[in-house]
């Protein structure tokens, strides 16, 4: 058949590109920005200096609510909030991956951590919108609670919004919320969730919670947001009892996904750098689901 002689043709050569002349980046920098300020000398996942460019995109922040309409499509009513427009000035933003564990990161990529600091807008979110956006991610904690759960840590909690249905369901548990953002942290407080303001890269933890004593950890949507996610890992896995779970999502290219890359979200990892991630750990996979991220539960050993 034609189309089945035409995909075993052999792909044509590599193009060899000619040396460039100058850093476009460098000459057009009023019209063609680079966005961000952090500048990595290393793969924030493992570590590894061999780290080259992949990406260059052009991305302008549209303003208002934008969802691809593609009835049928893996992709209908996905949301946008930039698109490559050729309207200037242009933020570029640049993407590296890691040769040795397949991340790819945003580099430079934003100092997260001191704008968050001080940030209000999970709060705001919370008093305005309520917990009905948590409704599924608590439902999914019920689910992979280990037996006689007591214990539960929520790390990078925001405003405490999964926190707070778990107390409404589960009011016998023990929650404890960790967060960088001293209004979230207040916030809690207010309205009687334990939480504590930490900085999981860079913060020792034991002191807070004690090692060994924790039936389960959600780490949700924070993967990409810390410095350095398996340092950060470990210092939960190390606040598990044994057979203590942990679940947490990481953004995830791969051949199922269907999503769109989001300039907000700086690290993507495969499923070689996931299991690099996990082998890191003392913990096995304990529930792994793909869709549009990855949704992965440890149990320690
Ligand atoms: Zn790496």
């Amino acid at each position: 058949m034609f189309w089945s002689r035409k995909s075993a043709a052999p792909p044509p050569p590599p193009v060899t590109l000619a040396p460039k002349t100058f850093e476009p980046l460098d000459a057009f920098r009023e019209n063609f920005p680079l966005a961000g300020t952090v500048a990595l000398d290393r793969c924030p996942v493992c570590g590894g200096s061999e780290i080259g460019r992949l990406w260059q995109l052009p991305q302008s922040h549209l303003g208002a609510p934008t969802y691809l309409n593609s009835p049928g499509s893996p992709f209908h009513d996905f949301y946008l909030d930039y698109l490559p427009l050729l309207k200037v000035p242009q933020q570029i933003f640049v993407f590296d991956i890691c040769r040795f564990c397949h991340s790819v990161f945003r580099n430079p990529k934003d100092d997260d951590q001191a704008s968050y600091a001080n940030d209000t807008s999970k709060v705001e979110a919370f008093k305005s919108q309520g917990t009905g956006s948590f409704t599924g991610i608590a439902n999914l904690c019920e689910k992979r609670f280990p037996r006689s759960t007591r214990t539960v840590v929520d790390a990078a909690c925001g405003a405490g919004q999964a926190l707070a249905i778990l107390r409404e369901r589960h009011p016998e548990l023990q929650l404890m919320g960790l967060e960088l953002s001293r209004p979230s942290v207040d916030f809690m407080g207010s309205i009687g969730i334990s939480a504590a303001a930490a900085d999981l890269d860079l913060d020792e933890l034991d002191s807070i919670v004690a090692p060994g004593t924790v039936d389960f950890i959600l780490f949700y949507e924070a993967f990409e947001h810390v410095r350095q996610p398996v340092t950060v890992l470990k210092k939960l896995v190390r606040m598990l009892r044994r057979g203590g779970r942990l679940h947490f999502t990481a953004q995830y290219y791969g051949p199922e996904s269907s999503l769109q890359v989001r300039v907000g979200e700086p690290i993507y990892i495969d499923r070689h750098g996931l299991d690099w991630v996990v082998s890191q750990l003392d913990a096995d996979i304990h529930d792994l689901t793909v869709n549009i991220k990855f949704r992965v539960t440890l149990q320690k050993r």
